[in-house]
């Protein structure tokens, strides 16, 4: 154990970590799971209050993923999709085409959430060079203020998170923009009604002004994840598929946070009855086992890429470990498990916990906003409730919270002063209390009522 210590201190640089610090604290190692729970290297035991950073459903160490995984160990652990096939990859995708919504029918596998992103972003700029009726020149494309799609170069150009994302600003190709409509902190001049509206003409402006430049429109449904949990109003996403199908613009739809039952239905589109161009999965779709993703589109661009091999129309474009057999055996397990557990149904009970519970942090002098959809909570902590002051950010209060989580038995992690609550779509209710009576525990120790 202390040469574990010593040697992750000298030897792993931690992603998104202020190495510096993290050096100094003692972090959990963890070397087991169980159900919704995490064991670490010194025998304490932790509840998973954050799906394993929003990737675990079912929990840890299921047994149906367990053994799926298992049997195809004794099998072959990794074959290449490239110029060949294996059942698993070919399962995974007939399943997740069968249950993403209507239209999408194409399944291309990567390996992370930021790698399905760039895919999409790749076919939908070569789309445009040769979709029927001839080639078009449209190399722009539309994201939100503040989005995360991921770390890589391309992710980042359509990412607007400034704290990830501004020193690479001259790596990065340019984006138009919109704002994130989202009104706890709106500016000077508006009211909540007046800034959301104006969010909704900047779309129609945007689109407007460049409409036959732009390839795609990039968005996360319903809940911008990584910028703190921010919840867009109801109809927003219909909105923006409605403007980009009018003017030819594709829609890239990153469900990487918000599929596989985290907002109440199987996939966040669900709610709004939007059929994107795109559907970019990762995070869940393993179940929280395995590094796996997939970018899903349609026939018709799918078709553009068809054409004798000399033609040059090929997507040349996929990493070694694309469409692992291991990985795709346990995301055909997890899918099954949604069925067999009646996973979404929990997921219905627990929200509507979740969301009782919250309401005892109501009037808590430095919650300065709750914001939920379905499983995904951001507990926004602020100096001073009014004019949502912040606190200064060299006191790290967020990352406060979760060191008081961790001597409570929880395992959280913040974004900036947002404590995110992020229960398996699977967690029983009485964890779901559990998660609520740690989380707001740790809350009240570091910021006090
Ligand atoms: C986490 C996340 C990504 C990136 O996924 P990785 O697997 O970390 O590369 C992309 N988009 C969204 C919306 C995410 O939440």
């Amino acid at each position: 154990m202390n040469n574990l210590r010593q040697w992750d201190n000298e030897h792993v640089w931690h992603p998104f970590a202020p190495m510096q610090a993290y050096r100094e604290e003692n972090a959990p190692i963890i070397v087991s799971g169980d159900g919704f729970d995490l064991m670490d290297a010194d025998g304490n035991r932790y509840l998973d209050g954050i799906s394993s950073l929003w990737c675990n459903i079912h929990g840890h160490r299921v047994p149906q993923i367990d053994d799926a995984v298992k049997e195809q160990i004794d099998k072959i652990s990794h074959t290449t999709l490239l110029g060949m096939s294996s059942p698993p990859s070919i399962e995974l995708a007939r399943k997740l085409v069968e249950k993403t919504p209507a239209g999408l029918n194409k399944v291309f596998y990567s390996d992370s959430g930021s790698t399905a992103v760039e895919a999409a972003l790749k076919i939908a700029h070569q789309y445009h060079h040769q979709k029927p009726g001839g080639s078009e020149k449209r190399n722009r494309f539309v994201c939100l203020d503040h989005a995360y799609h991921g770390d890589t170069v391309g992710s980042v150009s359509v990412g607007g998170i400034n704290l990830f994302h501004q020193v690479y600003g001259d790596l990065l190709f340019e984006t138009l923009r919109v704002p994130s409509p989202v009104a706890y902190r709106v500016p000077e001049g508006h009211t909540r009604e007046s800034y959301l509206q104006h969010c909704r003409d900047e779309v129609v402006r945007v689109l407007d002004e460049n409409a036959d430049q732009i390839s795609a429109f990039v968005i996360e449904p319903l809940v911008q994840g990584a910028a703190g949990i921010l919840v867009h109003p109801k109809g927003y996403l219909k909105f923006v598929r409605e403007e980009t199908a009018k003017r030819g613009i594709l829609m890239i739809a990153d469900e990487v946070a918000v599929g596989f039952g985290r907002t109440g239905t199987m996939f966040a589109c669900e709610h709004e009855d939007v059929q994107p161009d795109f559907l970019c999965l990762a995070k869940g779709i393993t179940g929280g086992y395995l590094p796996v993703a997939a970018t899903l589109t349609t026939n018709e661009i799918y078709d553009a890429f068809l054409g004798a091999p000399h033609a040059g129309r090929t997507f040349y474009h996929g990493h070694t470990y694309t469409g692992n057999p291991l990985g795709c055996a346990a995301g055909v397990a997890s899918l099954d498990l949604f069925e067999t557990n009646h996973v979404l149904d929990n997921v219905a009970k627990t929200s509507l916990v979740l969301s009782e519970r919250l309401s005892e942090l109501a009037d808590h002098p430095h919650v300065g906003e709750i914001r939920q959809r379905g499983l995904m909570v951001g507990i926004e902590l602020v100096k001073e409730r009014d004019g949502a002051v912040p606190f200064d950010s060299k006191l790290r209060i967020g990352h406060q919270t979760t060191l008081a989580a961790r001597e409570r038995g929880l395992i959280l992690r913040p974004l900036g002063d947002v404590v995110v609550l992020m229960p398996a779509p699977a967690m029983p209710i009485e964890r779901i209390h559990e998660l609520c009576d740690k989380a707001f525990a740790a809350i009240d120790a570091v910021v006090e009522r």
